[in-house]
């Protein structure tokens, strides 16, 4: 059962469509894994409509003779409008996912959530277990990744300069911390220092704003690993 979910303000966030892309992935990721994240987001979407609507509605001046529109606008207005509504260059059907949608990394098959789905095509780099492909959001030093840790795989022990987004897409990791499945949607910053480690291979989605910073091990290694990561 997933434990670790998006603060509200983040699926509010979402809903309101003030996220950058890496992070919007991420949360719209999640609440397809997620049906209480998923009933909240449609909420704050409902919620963020009734504002949208109730501020045109309060900025409206009211209405008098001089303000009124004649009969002829109105035709004109609804004509206008209903010429919109049937517009044949309107998409009459709802834009589907790519078909392909499954990626296959280190000999594993793995299928992506649709808000993934654009992103089946990334080039991967190796090193060890590790497999990372990057995605091509240019977001400054954030950057948005697919990791995928192998089976009996793991990362060093490592704190984060800054803040860590790992979703879990599938499979299973465990740190000091706790025990992770797929859905789970992890917070970190400078503050936690963690070791993942995971048994069967998992593959998450990360967003991360800065380097790993290595607590422990050689130096060497550990920079090629965090070049991979980050
Ligand atoms: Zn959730």
């Amino acid at each position: 059962m997933i434990k670790y979910h998006p603060a509200d303000d983040l699926l509010y966030a979402h809903a309101a469509g003030s996220l950058p892309a890496s992070m919007s992935i991420a949360v719209a990721a999640h609440s397809e894994m997620c049906e209480a994240c998923a009933k909240k987001l449609a909420l704050f979407e409902n919620q963020i409509a009734d504002e949208a609507f109730g501020l045109a509605e309060a900025s409206e001046t009211p209405l008098d003779s001089d303000n009124l529109l004649t009969a002829a606008d109105n035709d004109e207005f609804a004509g206008m409008l209903t010429a919109i509504m049937n517009d044949e260059q309107m998409p009459s059907t709802p834009i589907s996912p790519s078909p392909k949608s499954d990626i296959d990394v280190a000999g594993e098959r793995y299928t992506l959530p649709t808000a993934l789905r654009r992103y089946h095509h990334l080039g991967w780099s190796s090193v060890g277990a590790l497999s990372r492909a990057r995605l091509p959001l240019n977001e400054g030093d954030t950057r948005a990744s697919l990791l995928h840790i192998g089976m009996n795989g793991g990362v060093p022990s490592h704190t984060h300069k800054g803040t860590e987004v790992t979703l879990l897409l599938s499979g299973h990791f465990e740190d000091e911390h706790d025990s992770y499945v797929p859905g789970d949607f992890i917070i970190l910053d400078s503050s936690d220092h963690h070791t993942p480690q995971t048994h069967d291979g998992c593959l998450c989605y990360t967003v991360a704003d800065a380097p790993l910073h290595f607590t422990k091990g050689v130096s060497q290694l550990l920079n090629a690993v965090g070049h991979v990561i980050y």
